[in-house]
This record gives structure tokens, C-alpha cells and sequence, in this order.
């Protein structure tokens, strides 16, 4: 049954909300890829039409079952494929449009814009005359990463939720009970998470060894070319990529510190990653680790990956000087 695990300080104000006889009409979601948003928008719309009423809890209510699997009639989504250019005015007038009939199944029409940030100029201003002028039986929710690239105008007629992430320990522990992972897997994509689920189990099924040796003996020895062959490849996954590296360059800085492997995340010391230790220095590995993050909010801010990670690999380059 579709739940959102591990989220329950998020999770927990919105049940009062939701039993509460004055729901809002038009919810933001915020918080970066792999975060969670579009399973609680899920959740919310399986609790909005829950017959039993239940909010994030198993049910075999016919509402709850379609809305799960992605079949309810009254749920739509815009924008659900991530790497979709831009939210065009049409697609806000087919909302509009479809929001002016009657309700034919349950008590609400629920739709889910991802990556509201895509919205173009036109698309904007149509859904805000629709927030304005917002129909009792409509749930709106937009999901954004960066609240800060949605308008004000838009934003301030919404009520908020922020994702949070969770603490390291916690994914890890979600991952091998609820998951079944391997636990050395699972401690690897939980240091690479930052604290989101969404981020680590997009690890399953990574070969981890394959990806250190593609970064020590391709990447690191030409950084330019290495990551050039990135450019084409979607932004989740150059961003899943960059969170392993900002693993390894981690591992590296501690290993030059402390020459002790208990300390590192992966243990493992081939020659390449004994080289690599000698030659970067740990001030380098720092502001390695800085851009890294500029690269990945960056990312997140809709920037084409291949003019994101341009200074860093610039960076990286310059570490060989
Ligand atoms: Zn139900």
C-alpha cells in the first residue's frame, strides 16, 4: 500500500488538518528531488478520499486501492515526467476546465502539479486566477524543490509543507527492515542520501565497486572528459552520481587525515585511491566538496547539467596543476 515511510513530523500536523472541517484548497510541497513529495501527495489524496478515513495507514477501501495504483478518476497529475521542459498554459486550462465539472467519484478532484517550477509565465498567472477564485471541491497541490522559484503570488495562497530530511541512521535502518537491503548497500546509498529516502533508493541496484572505479581511473585522471560524457544524461542521475562522489572525495580527505580505515565509509584502499589520497590535498577536497553542493542546488534550479558541472570539473583540473 503506498506510504510515506519515516516522515511522521511532516506527517503528523497534516492528520489534524485533515479531520479539521476547513482544509485548504491548494497545498505547496517543498523539498529537493528524492524527498518525498509525490508519495505525500498520494497520501494525502488516498486520505482526502479514504472511505475509513485512514491517513498514511494500510486500507482496502476501493478509493484507497485506486488512488494507490494510480487509477483513481478524480486524481490527475501535470508535469509527472521529471525531465519535462515546461508547464505550458494549456495544460493549466485542461485543469481549469476539468475542475468546473462535478465530481463523479468521492467528495474531491485532486490534481498534482510536479515541478511547479516549470510553469511558464502564461501557465502561472492562468493557476492563479484559479487559486484566487479556488472551488471548494478541488485540492490543488504543486510540487516544487526551491519554494524560492515559485512566485509569491502563487505561494502565498497556498499552505505550506516542507519535506524534512531524516537523520542517516533512519534511512539506513528503513532500507535494510522495510526494504530487505543488503546492509553494506544500504549503509553506502544512506551516507549518499543527505537524510532522503527518495535519493537512496535510487542507489538500488547501483554497483557501487563499478562506480569508485569509474571515478578513480576515468574521472579523476581527466576531469574534463570524464564529465563531459555527462552532459547528456539526465539531471537525477548526474545528481545521484555527484552525491557518490562527494562520498569517495570524503573518504579520501579522511584517509589522508588519519591513515584509519575504520573511519571511512568504504573500505577499500586500491592503488588508485591510494594515489588519489597523495595527490589531492585536503583544503582541494574541501572546496571540491563546496561546489559539489553549488552543483547539485544548481541541478535542482533547473541549470542544464552540462554548463553545472563546468566549474567543477574546471576545479577538479586545476587540483592535477
Ligand atoms: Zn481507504
Amino acid at each position: 500500500m503506498l506510504k510515506l515511510i519515516g516522515q511522521e513530523t511532516v506527517l503528523e500536523p497534516l492528520r489534524e488538518l485533515l479531520k479539521s472541517s476547513r482544509l485548504p484548497t491548494s497545498f505547496v510541497i517543498a523539498g529537493p528531488s528524492g524527498s518525498g513529495k509525490k508519495t505525500l501527495a498520494q497520501v494525502l489524496a488516498r486520505a482526502v478520499l479514504c472511505e475509513n478515513g485512514r491517513v498514511n495507514e494500510d486500507c482496502s477501501c476501493n478509493p484507497c486501492h485506486k488512488v494507490a495504483t494510480g487509477i483513481h478518476p478524480e486524481v490527475r497529475w501535470i508535469a509527472a515526467d521529471e525531465e519535462q521542459n515546461s508547464i505550458k498554459i494549456e495544460e493549466i486550462h485542461q485543469l481549469i476546465n476539468w475542475s468546473s465539472f462535478k465530481v463523479m467519484e468521492g467528495s474531491h478532484k485532486i490534481f498534482i502539479l510536479n515541478r511547479a517550477e516549470k510553469m511558464t509565465e502564461e501557465a502561472a498567472n492562468a493557476l492563479l486566477k484559479t487559486l484566487e477564485e479556488p472551488s471548494a471541491d478541488t485540492l490543488i497541490f504543486l510540487l516544487i524543490e526551491n519554494p524560492a522559484n515559485l512566485r509569491q503570488t502563487l505561494l502565498s495562497r497556498c499552505f505550506k509543507i516542507k519535506m524534512r530530511p531524516l537523520a542517516v541512521k533512519t534511512v539506513l535502518e528503513i532500507l535494510v527492515n522495510d526494504f530487505h537491503w543488503e546492509p553494506e548497500e544500504a549503509m553506502l546509498a544512506a551516507k549518499c542520501s543527505q537524510g532522503w529516502l527518495g535519493q537512496a533508493l535510487k542507489f538500488r541496484d547501483e554497483n557501487f565497486s563499478e562506480m569508485r572505479k569509474v571515478f578513480l581511473e576515468e574521472i579523476f585522471p581527466q576531469p574534463m572528459a570524464g564529465f563531459e560524457r555527462w552532459a547528456g544524461k539526465k539531471r537525477h542521475e548526474v545528481g545521484k552520481s555527484l552525491r557518490f562522489l562527494a562520498m569517495l572525495l570524503r573518504d579520501i580527505a579522511v584517509y589522508r587525515e588519519t591513515q584509519n580505515p575504520e573511519f571511512l565509509y568504504q573500505n577499500r584502499f586500491e592503488e588508485a585511491f591510494e594515489k588519489w589520497s597523495a595527490h589531492f590535498s585536503t583544503q582541494a577536497i574541501l572546496e571540491l566538496l563546496n561546489l559539489i553542493d553549488e552543483t547539485q542546488n544548481a541541478l535542482q534550479d533547473n541549470v542544464n547539467p552540462k554548463i553545472a558541472l563546468a566549474r567543477l570539473s574546471s576545479a577538479m583540473s586545476q587540483c592535477h596543476e
